[in-house]
């Protein structure tokens, strides 16, 4: 047995990694106590700009609000049809329903978790008027197909980044470009657990359009450019200052982050290749990956059994996500039924998460994988 606590993501070995620089980022803040659009959070905003190449970056209060406020700045109308896969996290097609809009599902590729491009064609109407890809799991959409078939379609690509901040596509033209940089507007979650995370909430949206950068900017600040000039419907959606001293810290980490995760991946891959019946990650052929989740595949007769045996060993998994969005009540409305997207059913009960994080010790990713091993030689 292993004598620590095994965690699906330890936040508190990073944070005491980098505590002094935090707490003084922190202190900071507290001295100047402008908590609301101090200068952090420009400083902050910057600093991602040039870290992912987009050219503009709006910070905001979550990456729920990130979605909810690029649907609102590319004006689409009470009705009007968004494709998106159906597995997925929530927030993805919550906005979606919130807006008045209609969610349209896809189903997903096994292999890489991406939306099945096979499927598209089929779900346009003269209704259609965006996708919304999600770069599931920390691996890039292949944003070149994409953004071909919304080009002549004359549909807008929303890229929902925010289990993939830092991976990087590459186009048939050897040009690269990070996740959520590509779309015409990209979106980003600051939640704890992903992989550039802040202490509570926090989001931003980028995008390489300047008039819809002002639109979200004004959209994220009650519809106004000037104080108390309301010149569209907004929302109410910040980062705080606090939040932004401190991912501005984790964000010159960013890289040293994403280079852990794949070295923790790179050693599940090794120990978990030629187990029987496990399919490890499969990476695309058009994107790095960051690895905010490593997610197997296994039988589906297993999966739940495999999850309590290793439970009883002391290594929690997760399984993302286990019932797909067509099926959830909420979204009931809207039509769909079981066998609708059939790999989405399927793959919501061979999905199994492994702990993943930036401090993952090798002697545990070990105990890890013999404990899986065991789990398989003694069925
Ligand atoms: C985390 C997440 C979100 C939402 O982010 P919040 O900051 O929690 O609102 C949206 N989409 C995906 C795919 C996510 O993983």
């Amino acid at each position: 047995m292993i004598n620590t606590t095994i965690q699906m993501v330890d936040l508190k070995a990073q944070y005491f990694q980098i505590k002094d620089e935090v707490n003084t980022a922190i202190q900071n803040v507290l001295n100047e106590t402008s908590f609301i659009n101090g200068g952090e959070v420009k400083e902050f905003a910057e600093g991602l700009k040039s870290f992912t190449g987009a050219k503009f970056v709006i910070p905001c209060a979550n990456g729920t609000d990130a979605l909810q406020i690029a649907m609102m700045a590319l004006d689409f109308k009470l009705g009007d049809e968004v494709i998106v896969p159906t597995f997925t996290y929530v927030a993805t097609v919550e906005v979606i329903a919130l807006l008045g809009l209609v969610p349209v599902f896809i189903d997903i590729i096994p292999e890489t978790f991406e939306l099945d491009y096979s499927q598209l064609s089929s779900k346009l109407t003269d209704k259609t008027v965006g996708i919304v890809t999600v770069h599931l799991y920390g691996q890039c959409a292949n944003m070149e197909f994409l953004l071909q078939f919304a080009e002549k379609h004359n549909l807008k690509v929303i890229e929902d980044a925010a289990q993939a901040i830092g991976a990087v596509s590459t186009f048939s033209n050897g040009k690269h470009a990070q996740a959520g940089t590509m779309g015409h507007i990209g979106t980003t979650s600051f939640f704890p657990s992903k992989n550039l995370g802040c202490f509570g909430d926090g989001g931003a949206i980028f995008t390489n359009d300047e008039g819809l950068a002002i639109k979200m900017q004004m959209i994220a600040n009650h519809g106004q450019k000037k104080k108390y000039q309301h010149d569209v419907i907004g929302v109410n959606s910040r980062l705080d200052t606090l939040q932004a001293a401190i991912l501005r810290v984790k964000l010159k980490y960013l890289g040293n982050y994403i280079e852990a995760r794949n070295k923790v991946a790179e050693l599940y891959d090794e120990g978990l290749r030629n187990v029987y019946d496990i399919c490890i990650p499969v990476r695309s052929n058009n994107s790095s990956h960051v690895f905010n989740q490593y997610t197997l595949r296994v039988n589906p007769n297993d999966r739940d059994h495999l999850k309590l045996f290793l439970e009883k060993h002391g290594i929690p998994t997760m399984i993302y996500y286990p019932i797909p969005l067509h099926l959830q009540v909420a979204y009931r409305p809207f039509g769909f039924s079981p066998g609708d997207f059939p790999v989405s059913e399927s793959l919501s009960k061979e999905v199994i998460s492994l702990p993943i994080h930036t401090e993952l010790d090798v002697e545990i990713q070990h105990f890890i994988i013999s404990t899986i091993k065991k789990f398989y030689e003694s069925k």
